[in-house]
């Protein structure tokens, strides 16, 4: 079952409307999808969800909504207050510039899911922990979609043998263009070093860049096993 916070939608779009206003590019006013989204945040946390199911409930939900204007106009002043708030204190730590040279606005995209998978010793059947995980695309590390994300990932106690990325759009000349993506995925542990899994994906590009998390759009791959590199030699020396 899809579940799904309408008010994500309505609060993205009213943020992006205001953030491209004349009034506020014409302060100095940071304008990255960093600050984007905290602001997003900030009124996402004081306003109520309102839960979805289905995309045809989306649909129907957000013309009823667009009926309620005060609350609409609530959302706007929260937005208002949130992009004050946030461009008087920048998050530090981040370099609020979107790095998009590989996207450029407006054009036909080709957007990836998040790349979800989960790591295990092949030995003993553990999940891996700590260890590096690297995703390529045509053997060059991927970019990814934002500095929320990072590649190498660094697999974490809190979720042991999970990995997830999600790679930056790429642009392209039209929508409805299909294109196969070969990826691999790599270990960064000398232990582990030969390990190497490659996967395809067959993207078709859309009108845009997409600027939020499609929670469904996930692409899980298979549950991986992985032996160190001296594990057969290993096995040779036992009786
Ligand atoms: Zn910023």
């Amino acid at each position: 079952m899809k579940i799904h916070n309408q008010m994500e939608d309505l609060v993205l779009s009213i943020v992006d409307e205001m953030y491209d206003s004349k009034d506020v590019q014409e302060q100095e006013i940071c304008t990255c999808s960093q600050c984007r989204l905290d602001v997003a945040c900030f009124v996402l946390n004081r306003i109520s969800p309102e839960y979805v199911i289905s995309s045809r409930g989306v649909a129907h939900l957000r013309s009823d909504y667009h009926n309620s204007v005060q609350k609409s106009a609530d959302v706007v002043q929260l937005v208002k207050k949130g992009l004050e708030i946030v461009s008087r204190k920048k998050r530090p730590g981040f370099t609020h510039d979107d790095h998009l040279e590989n996207v450029k606005p407006d054009s036909a995209t080709f957007n990836f899911p998040v790349i979800s998978g989960r790591f295990f010793n092949g030995q003993n059947f553990i999940p891996l922990l700590n260890q590096k995980i690297i995703l390529y695309l045509d053997g060059k590390e991927v970019k990814m979609y934002d500095q929320n994300w990072q590649n190498p990932y660094t697999i974490v106690s809190t979720i042991p043998g999970n990995f997830m990325f999600w790679p930056e759009s790429i642009s392209t000349e039209k929508a409805g263009e299909k294109k196969r993506f070969s990826f691999r995925i790599g270990i960064d542990d000398p232990d582990y070093s030969e390990f190497s899994y490659r996967f395809d994906l067959e993207i078709t590009s859309d009108s845009r860049k997409v600027n939020s998390l499609q929670v469904n759009n996930t692409y899980n791959l298979k549950d991986l096993y992985i032996f160190k590199n001296d594990f057969e030699e290993n096995e040779e020396l036992e009786p």
